[in-house]
Protein backbone atom coordinates (compact mmCIF):
# COMPACT_ATOMS: atom_id res chain seq x y z
CA UNK A 1 0.00 0.00 0.00
CA UNK A 2 1.30 3.32 -0.78
CA UNK A 3 1.88 5.44 2.15
CA UNK A 4 4.19 8.33 1.37
CA UNK A 5 2.84 11.15 -0.16
CA UNK A 6 2.07 11.16 -3.60
CA UNK A 7 4.22 13.09 -5.73
CA UNK A 8 4.21 14.06 -9.86
CA UNK A 9 7.20 15.67 -11.81
CA UNK A 10 5.98 17.42 -14.42
CA UNK A 11 8.14 18.70 -17.77
CA UNK A 12 6.92 21.57 -19.21
CA UNK A 13 8.52 21.65 -22.64
CA UNK A 14 10.04 25.40 -24.12
CA UNK A 15 7.66 27.35 -22.30
CA UNK A 16 9.89 30.50 -23.52
CA UNK A 17 8.92 29.17 -27.32
CA UNK A 18 5.34 28.21 -27.09
CA UNK A 19 2.79 29.50 -25.16
CA UNK A 20 0.35 31.17 -26.81
CA UNK A 21 -3.39 31.02 -26.12
CA UNK A 22 -2.66 30.64 -22.22
CA UNK A 23 -1.14 27.42 -22.77
CA UNK A 24 0.80 27.82 -18.81
CA UNK A 25 -2.92 27.78 -17.54
CA UNK A 26 -2.74 23.80 -18.52
CA UNK A 27 -0.13 23.03 -16.32
CA UNK A 28 -1.40 25.57 -13.64
CA UNK A 29 -4.53 23.62 -13.56
CA UNK A 30 -2.47 19.89 -13.73
CA UNK A 31 -0.40 21.48 -10.87
CA UNK A 32 -3.41 22.49 -8.82
CA UNK A 33 -5.93 20.09 -9.23
CA UNK A 34 -3.34 17.72 -8.00
CA UNK A 35 -1.86 19.65 -5.16
CA UNK A 36 -5.76 19.93 -4.02
CA UNK A 37 -5.69 16.05 -3.62
CA UNK A 38 -2.53 16.55 -1.56
CA UNK A 39 -0.46 15.14 -4.30
CA UNK A 40 2.96 17.01 -4.66
CA UNK A 41 3.92 18.46 -7.75
CA UNK A 42 7.10 19.76 -9.21
CA UNK A 43 7.09 21.26 -12.39
CA UNK A 44 10.48 21.42 -14.39
CA UNK A 45 10.87 24.35 -17.28
CA UNK A 46 12.66 23.05 -20.06
CA UNK A 47 14.60 25.60 -21.95
CA UNK A 48 16.38 25.62 -25.46
CA UNK A 49 19.32 23.54 -24.55
CA UNK A 50 18.47 21.13 -21.44
CA UNK A 51 18.67 17.26 -21.85
CA UNK A 52 15.47 15.40 -20.79
CA UNK A 53 15.92 12.00 -19.18
CA UNK A 54 12.43 10.69 -19.62
CA UNK A 55 13.23 8.66 -16.02
CA UNK A 56 12.96 12.01 -14.29
CA UNK A 57 8.96 12.62 -15.67
CA UNK A 58 5.77 11.86 -14.72
CA UNK A 59 3.83 13.86 -17.07
CA UNK A 60 5.18 16.00 -20.10
CA UNK A 61 3.55 19.27 -21.67
CA UNK A 62 4.25 21.82 -24.46
CA UNK A 63 1.99 24.47 -25.73
CA UNK A 64 1.66 26.21 -29.06
CA UNK A 65 3.85 28.56 -31.03
CA UNK A 66 3.94 30.57 -34.33
CA UNK A 67 6.18 29.23 -36.83
CA UNK A 68 9.12 31.32 -35.88
CA UNK A 69 9.16 30.39 -32.20
CA UNK A 70 8.23 26.20 -33.88
CA UNK A 71 11.77 26.49 -35.89
CA UNK A 72 13.60 26.73 -32.96
CA UNK A 73 11.77 24.15 -30.94
CA UNK A 74 11.90 21.70 -33.76
CA UNK A 75 15.32 21.34 -33.13
CA UNK A 76 15.36 21.27 -29.42
CA UNK A 77 12.96 18.88 -29.49
CA UNK A 78 14.88 16.13 -32.35
CA UNK A 79 17.84 16.57 -30.14
CA UNK A 80 15.86 15.40 -27.42
CA UNK A 81 13.56 13.21 -29.61
CA UNK A 82 15.09 10.04 -28.13
CA UNK A 83 14.07 10.50 -24.30
CA UNK A 84 11.01 11.63 -25.55
CA UNK A 85 10.03 8.74 -27.36
CA UNK A 86 11.27 6.13 -24.28
CA UNK A 87 8.61 8.38 -22.57
CA UNK A 88 6.10 7.67 -24.36
CA UNK A 89 6.93 3.96 -24.62
CA UNK A 90 6.52 3.86 -21.31
CA UNK A 91 3.27 4.95 -21.26
CA UNK A 92 3.82 8.06 -19.83
CA UNK A 93 1.02 10.82 -20.27
CA UNK A 94 1.82 13.80 -22.53
CA UNK A 95 -0.42 16.50 -23.98
CA UNK A 96 1.28 18.39 -26.87
CA UNK A 97 -0.91 21.43 -28.49
CA UNK A 98 -1.26 23.40 -31.65
CA UNK A 99 2.27 23.87 -32.81
CA UNK A 100 3.92 21.17 -30.33
CA UNK A 101 1.43 18.54 -31.73
CA UNK A 102 2.55 19.12 -35.28
CA UNK A 103 5.81 19.28 -34.29
CA UNK A 104 5.70 15.42 -32.45
CA UNK A 105 4.35 14.28 -35.94
CA UNK A 106 6.45 13.40 -39.11
CA UNK A 107 6.70 16.83 -40.17
CA UNK A 108 4.93 20.01 -40.44
CA UNK A 109 6.05 22.35 -43.73
CA UNK A 110 5.20 25.85 -43.46
CA UNK A 111 3.34 28.81 -45.53
CA UNK A 112 6.87 29.47 -46.66
CA UNK A 113 8.17 25.80 -47.97
CA UNK A 114 9.93 24.84 -44.82
CA UNK A 115 9.94 21.25 -43.77
CA UNK A 116 10.43 21.24 -40.14
CA UNK A 117 11.26 17.35 -39.07
CA UNK A 118 9.19 16.44 -36.30
CA UNK A 119 10.14 13.44 -33.94
CA UNK A 120 7.47 11.00 -35.22
CA UNK A 121 6.44 9.84 -31.52
CA UNK A 122 2.50 10.93 -33.37
CA UNK A 123 2.13 9.47 -36.69
CA UNK A 124 0.42 12.37 -38.28
CA UNK A 125 1.91 14.85 -40.81
CA UNK A 126 0.88 18.53 -41.45
CA UNK A 127 1.15 21.37 -44.04
CA UNK A 128 0.48 24.61 -43.75
CA UNK A 129 -3.32 25.44 -45.73
CA UNK A 130 -3.99 29.01 -46.91
CA UNK A 131 -6.84 29.46 -44.73
CA UNK A 132 -6.74 30.19 -40.65
CA UNK A 133 -8.55 27.67 -38.74
CA UNK A 134 -9.79 30.13 -35.65
CA UNK A 135 -12.76 29.99 -33.56
CA UNK A 136 -14.70 27.72 -30.57
CA UNK A 137 -14.23 24.27 -30.96
CA UNK A 138 -17.07 21.73 -29.33
CA UNK A 139 -16.00 18.12 -29.47
CA UNK A 140 -16.82 14.60 -27.87
CA UNK A 141 -15.06 11.73 -27.01
CA UNK A 142 -15.14 8.37 -25.96
CA UNK A 143 -13.23 7.55 -23.45
CA UNK A 144 -13.58 10.16 -20.86
CA UNK A 145 -16.93 10.28 -18.10
CA UNK A 146 -18.43 13.69 -19.10
CA UNK A 147 -18.15 13.77 -23.52
CA UNK A 148 -18.12 16.49 -23.84
CA UNK A 149 -14.95 18.87 -24.83
CA UNK A 150 -14.55 22.58 -25.22
CA UNK A 151 -11.74 24.68 -26.70
CA UNK A 152 -10.53 27.29 -28.91
CA UNK A 153 -8.54 26.82 -32.45
CA UNK A 154 -6.49 29.12 -34.37
CA UNK A 155 -4.15 26.91 -36.70
CA UNK A 156 -3.75 26.54 -40.33
CA UNK A 157 -1.73 23.58 -40.25
CA UNK A 158 -3.97 21.25 -42.27
CA UNK A 159 -2.91 17.58 -39.86
CA UNK A 160 -3.56 14.06 -42.01
CA UNK A 161 -3.33 11.48 -39.36
CA UNK A 162 -1.69 7.86 -40.28
CA UNK A 163 -2.55 4.12 -38.90
CA UNK A 164 -0.32 4.49 -35.67
CA UNK A 165 -2.45 6.74 -34.05
CA UNK A 166 -6.47 7.25 -33.41
CA UNK A 167 -8.28 10.51 -33.38
CA UNK A 168 -8.10 12.28 -29.89
CA UNK A 169 -11.69 13.91 -30.06
CA UNK A 170 -14.40 14.38 -32.70
CA UNK A 171 -15.47 17.67 -34.32
CA UNK A 172 -19.20 19.16 -33.69
CA UNK A 173 -18.60 22.55 -34.11
CA UNK A 174 -15.11 23.97 -35.59
CA UNK A 175 -12.70 22.55 -37.73
CA UNK A 176 -10.15 20.30 -35.84
CA UNK A 177 -7.37 18.20 -37.67
CA UNK A 178 -7.52 19.37 -41.21
CA UNK A 179 -11.96 20.68 -41.75
CA UNK A 180 -12.41 17.97 -43.83
CA UNK A 181 -12.41 14.53 -41.63
CA UNK A 182 -14.37 15.42 -38.63
CA UNK A 183 -11.35 14.50 -36.27
CA UNK A 184 -9.53 16.67 -33.78
CA UNK A 185 -6.20 15.83 -31.95
CA UNK A 186 -4.40 12.55 -32.14
CA UNK A 187 -3.42 9.88 -29.50
CA UNK A 188 -0.64 7.17 -29.42
CA UNK A 189 -0.72 4.96 -26.17
CA UNK A 190 -0.98 8.33 -23.62
CA UNK A 191 0.55 11.23 -25.94
CA UNK A 192 -2.07 13.51 -26.78
CA UNK A 193 -1.97 16.26 -29.41
CA UNK A 194 -4.42 18.29 -29.82
CA UNK A 195 -5.07 21.81 -31.40
CA UNK A 196 -7.19 23.35 -28.82
CA UNK A 197 -5.97 26.12 -26.73
CA UNK A 198 -7.97 27.64 -24.09
CA UNK A 199 -6.08 26.67 -22.17
CA UNK A 200 -7.43 23.36 -22.99
CA UNK A 201 -7.39 22.30 -19.26
CA UNK A 202 -9.32 24.42 -17.03
CA UNK A 203 -12.09 24.32 -19.02
CA UNK A 204 -12.03 20.33 -19.07
CA UNK A 205 -11.35 19.48 -15.69
CA UNK A 206 -12.34 15.30 -16.79
CA UNK A 207 -9.56 15.88 -19.03
CA UNK A 208 -7.11 17.36 -16.76
CA UNK A 209 -7.85 14.52 -14.00
CA UNK A 210 -7.77 11.94 -16.81
CA UNK A 211 -3.98 12.70 -17.35
CA UNK A 212 -3.07 12.97 -14.10
CA UNK A 213 -4.69 9.27 -13.46
CA UNK A 214 -2.65 7.56 -15.74
CA UNK A 215 0.32 9.63 -14.53
CA UNK A 216 -0.27 8.12 -11.24
CA UNK A 217 -0.98 4.71 -12.58
CA UNK A 218 2.00 4.33 -14.78
CA UNK A 219 4.23 5.96 -11.66
CA UNK A 220 3.49 4.00 -9.16
CA UNK A 221 1.83 0.79 -10.89
CA UNK A 222 -1.94 0.41 -9.30
CA UNK A 223 -4.68 2.80 -9.31
CA UNK A 224 -5.13 5.44 -7.22
CA UNK A 225 -8.10 6.96 -7.45
CA UNK A 226 -8.40 10.68 -7.25
CA UNK A 227 -10.20 11.82 -4.72
CA UNK A 228 -13.12 13.98 -5.40
CA UNK A 229 -13.20 17.97 -6.01
CA UNK A 230 -15.73 20.44 -5.02
CA UNK A 231 -15.43 22.03 -9.24
CA UNK A 232 -18.81 22.97 -10.09
CA UNK A 233 -17.53 25.73 -10.94
CA UNK A 234 -15.21 24.64 -13.38
CA UNK A 235 -17.93 22.29 -14.91
CA UNK A 236 -20.13 25.52 -15.39
CA UNK A 237 -17.60 27.08 -16.98
CA UNK A 238 -17.39 23.67 -19.17
CA UNK A 239 -20.66 24.15 -20.12
CA UNK A 240 -20.90 27.70 -20.77
CA UNK A 241 -18.50 27.26 -23.81
CA UNK A 242 -20.27 24.76 -25.29
CA UNK A 243 -21.08 25.65 -28.49
CA UNK A 244 -25.47 26.08 -28.74
CA UNK A 245 -25.19 24.57 -32.43
CA UNK A 246 -24.07 21.24 -30.81
N1 LIG B 1 2.08 27.51 -36.76
C1 LIG B 1 1.04 26.62 -36.59
C2 LIG B 1 -0.19 26.87 -37.44
O1 LIG B 1 -0.66 28.00 -37.62
C3 LIG B 1 0.70 26.49 -35.11
C4 LIG B 1 -0.03 27.66 -34.51
C5 LIG B 1 -0.33 27.50 -33.05
O2 LIG B 1 0.38 26.85 -32.30
N2 LIG B 1 -1.41 28.15 -32.64
O3 LIG B 1 -0.70 25.93 -37.97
Amino acid sequence: MQTDPLKLRIAHLYPDLLNIYGDMGNVLALERRAMWRDIEVETVRIKAGDSICADDFDLFFAGGGQDNQQIIAANELIRNGAELMRAAQMNKPMLVICGSYQLFGKYYLTGDNQKLRGISILDIHTEAGFKRFIGNVTAVCDFLPVRTIVGFENHSGLTHLGEEVEPLFKIKVGNGNNGLDKTEGARYKNVFGTYLHGPLLPKNPHFCDYLLQLALDVKYKCSIPLLPLNDQIEYYAHESRICAKY
